[in-house]
């Protein structure tokens, strides 16, 4: 390997040629920064580290055998198309089941309103490709899902944050949000938000204020996206009437099977007005000309031969034990002062620490002591949340929660002893005004 090849990968660029080739990108790839839970990976993905961190599922609950079965079948009778070019909206097939996996939230639909995308996460990158000008505004909670947020500076959106609590998005503070912006002449395409069990807080926006929500928007003129990866992972109740229910026209719902099958398959969806739905094909297209047939069919056939209800339902109930030992375990260590969420359903907890601490600068404390998490900043577009964190519980056993949970109260309290012997309310070395966050507690 030459030089200059390795300075490449190495980012040690100055003065060498790749440095002119940099220079040349493109504004929109000056968003595109690592996320806090990507530089994380590597460290907590040590065996010796409990990782509170990553949202990954847990995948070792599927019966891996049966999949495998499936997929060998699978490509040994059904092989000349499912390894064939995939087009349009996406299996015909997958996506009458896939309405019947959204009318357990209140949703009809038919398989022309949906387009199987690459998880997701693909439908987010497609929704805003084809809504977002640079400088556009996007509302969404404050926290949100960092991979949004991500996706969502990459197009040069700007984001502006809505105040949430316990029970979700707070509509007064949406409403007045709206009117400033509208009297400032700000362009806002559209309101984004995960309104059950919400990456990464865990709050659920309650039945009333969907709807408040939703008519708030409608008034506005603004779309919502609600994006809903979560929705049938909860603990305590049947699941919720998703808001798309309530707004077929207003609303573009994004859905996913990686939580409650396997994010290995990439396969989500978008359930859109039709003009929408039409301009998302023709991105889709450019973006990746045509989706795996191979996924979409390896899922279409687990829904359709394996019974999926009940997979499902066992995901529930090993989630449930692993939230009730996060829970339990914060109770009983975490030191005064400190505050989190109380999910009902899906991957995690938001914790908000005592005044004066910062939870990224003490993100190495923590790995020191063999425990992680995602400081609450990479949640935020505007530097908010330094005072917070998101634990997940989803994939790391019970034992290993209560022994992670144990241990990020030793750092905490350490952090406290050194705010106190220094008496300053800042832990000195870690600068920087802290911001806080919403109550979430
Ligand atoms: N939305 C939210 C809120 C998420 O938490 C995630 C994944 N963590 C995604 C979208 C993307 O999921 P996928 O692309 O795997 O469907």
């Amino acid at each position: 390997m030459t030089e200059e090849l390795d300075h490449g990968r190495t980012g040690v660029t100055h003065g060498s040629r790749i440095d002119a080739y940099v220079d040349r990108y493109a504004a929109r790839a000056t968003g595109m920064v690592a996320s806090e839970i990507r530089a994380l990976f590597a460290v907590a993905s040590r065996p010796e580290v409990v990782s509170l961190g990553s949202g990954m599922p847990y995948i070792t609950a599927l019966p891996l055998d049966v999949v495998g079965e499936l997929v060998a079948d699978l490509v040994a009778r059904q092989g000349t198309v499912a390894l064939q070019y995939g087009g349009g909206l996406g299996d015909e097939a997958l996506r009458e089941q896939i309405c019947t996996v959204m009318s357990i939230e209140g949703i009809e639909s038919v398989p022309d309103d949906i387009m199987v995308t690459v998880g997701s996460q693909q439908a987010l990158d497609l929704i805003t490709r084809i809504f977002i000008d640079p400088g556009d505004i996007v509302l969404s909670e404050g926290p949100s899902y960092a991979g949004a947020l991500g996706t969502f500076a990459a197009y040069q959106a700007k984001v502006v944050h809505i105040a949430m609590d316990d029970q979700g998005i707070i509509p007064e503070a949406l409403a007045q949000t709206i009117y400033a912006l509208r009297a400032a002449g700000s362009r806002m395409k559209f309101l984004y938000t995960i309104p059950t069990f919400q990456n990464p807080s865990g709050v659920t926006l309650n039945e009333v204020r969907r709807l408040q929500v939703l008519e708030i928007c409608q008034r506005a003129g603004l779309l919502v996206v609600e994006d809903n990866p979560y929705g049938l992972l909860g603990f305590e109740r049947e699941p919720l009437r998703a808001m798309r229910a309530s707004n077929p026209e207003g609303v573009v719902y994004l859905g996913s099977f990686s939580k409650t099958l396997a994010p290995g398959f990439r396969v989500g969806w978008a359930l859109a007005p039709r003009p929408i739905l039409d301009k998302l094909v023709l991105a889709m297209e450019s973006a990746v000309l045509s989706h795996s047939a191979f996924t979409q069919l390896a899922v279409r056939e687990y829904l359709r031969t394996q019974p999926w209800r009940e997979q499902i339902k066992a995901f529930r109930e090993l989630y449930r034990e692993r939230r009730d030992a996060m829970l339990g375990a914060l109770d009983v260590q975490m030191p005064d002062g400190c505050a989190w969420t109380k999910p009902g359903g899906g991957f995690f907890v938001w914790m908000t620490l005592p005044e004066g601490l910062n939870s990224k600068a003490m993100l190495p404390q923590a790995i020191d002591k063999r425990v992680a998490y995602v400081p609450g900043t990479g949640f935020y577009a505007d530097g908010g949340g330094t005072r917070h964190m998101r634990l997940s519980y989803c994939y790391p056993q019970p034992d290993r929660i209560r022994e992670g949970v144990r241990r990020l109260a030793g750092v905490i309290e350490e952090e406290l002893r050194t705010r106190d012997t220094f008496g300053t309310g800042m832990v000195p070395g870690h600068g920087g005004v802290d911001t806080p966050g919403p109550d979430l507690a």
